[in-house]
């Protein structure tokens, strides 16, 4: 069923402010829990999945980016797991397409890029200028072990067909000590001779995975020491509306962005809301609070209550995150995985 398209009555609602008075203008939105990888350091290989059930529908997905639109949200990010697995996924995209310039400034995606090549051509008509692909190695063996699926082939084809769609392309890599270390700087230049911007992100503790975090997180302050050695990075005025800080390297003629919750908090900017598929809204990446929209949007006045749930989501939002990996064996910050929330 086609979802309506209609405009966010732009009541003059009160934006949202939180109780630091950071004013929230993005939401990541996760339109499913479900992911064609098992990332070693997103989820274990048995994961178990969501019951379609409890998931939101599409219609229960629009409506609730309408609440965030009114509230001043300008930028909403579809997320997963992955979130092009979802097939009707288009369908929101297009509805929101619509919304892109009225109350709605930008539109854009995470993807694993398996699926990318299958709807590149879709996303850039529907209104998605930028789309970020993981992408952590182009070693392929590398690739297989950290994703646990053999798929590298398909990744760069969906990203080629990205390109040809005329989206602009930022790579995503996480950081991993002893095993993609070594290649930062190739895939660097890589992402630069395509030109695709690239951000380094620092590993997160979120929920258990096999193995032990501390193995393998690498501060990006080494990363950064090292790639100076190599090249003089300069500091840029560039923002995507996220947490990256931005250098230009002339020598490679591009954009890296570094994302460090770890060895530099960025909290004190934060313009950011996560709601995962089956509708919880956690304030705080790192934090453990919620609010149930889905229960709010199921409710006899879902409107009033969708308005009330996110007034008390500006209250809970905690000022910042307290990751740490520093000891073996340490429980991480939060139980959920990162593939709950959708980064
Ligand atoms: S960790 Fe929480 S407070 Fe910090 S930037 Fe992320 S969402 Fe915002």
């Amino acid at each position: 069923m086609a979802l309506e398209i209609r405009r966010p009555e732009m009541t003059g609602r009160a934006p949202l402010v939180d109780g630091f008075q950071r004013r929230i203008t993005y939401l990541r939105l996760s339109v499913t829990d479900r992911c064609d990888f098992r990332c070693s350091y997103c989820m274990p290989e048995a994961m178990k999945f969501l019951p379609r059930s409890e998931v939101l529908s599409l219609e229960e997905l629009h409506k609730l980016a309408l609440a965030f639109i009114a509230r001043g949200v300008r930028k909403i990010r579809l997320t997963g797991g992955e979130p092009l697995v979802r097939r009707d996924m288009v369908e929101l995209v297009q509805a929101l397409g619509s919304r892109l310039g009225h109350g709605l400034d930008e539109l854009t995606i995470t993807t694993n890029g398996t699926q990318l090549a299958l709807f590149a051509d879709r996303l850039a008509s529907a209104g998605v200028r930028r789309v970020n692909v993981s992408l952590d190695t182009l070693d392929p063996a590398l690739f297989e072990k950290l994703t646990r699926r053999d798929r590298l082939d398909k990744v760069l084809e969906g990203i080629a067909a990205a390109k040809a769609a005329g989206l602009k392309v930022k790579i995503n890599a996480v950081a991993l000590k002893g095993l993609n270390e070594a290649e930062l700087p190739d895939l660097i230049e890589w992402a630069h001779a395509q030109g695709h911007d690239i951000t380094l992100i620092e590993v997160m503790p979120l929920g258990e995975v096999e193995g032990d975090r501390v193995d393998h997180y690498l501060p990006l302050c080494v990363v950064q020491d090292r790639l100076e050695e190599r090249w003089s990075l300069s500091p840029s005025t560039h923002s995507s509306g996220g947490p990256a800080r931005y250098f230009d390297i002339a020598a490679t003629g591009g954009r890296l962005g570094l994302i460090t919750p770890l060895t530099n908090n960025f909290c004190a900017g934060c313009n950011r809301l996560r709601v995962t598929a089956t509708g919880q809204l956690y304030p705080c990446l790192g934090g453990g609070e919620r609010v149930d929209l889905r229960a709010a949007m199921r409710s006899d006045n879902p409107e009033a209550m969708l308005d009330a749930a996110l007034d008390e989501a500006m209250q809970i939002k905690p000022e910042r995150h307290h990751f740490r990996i520093d000891a073996r064996g340490a429980e991480p910050s939060q139980p959920r995985h990162m593939s709950m929330t959708g980064g």
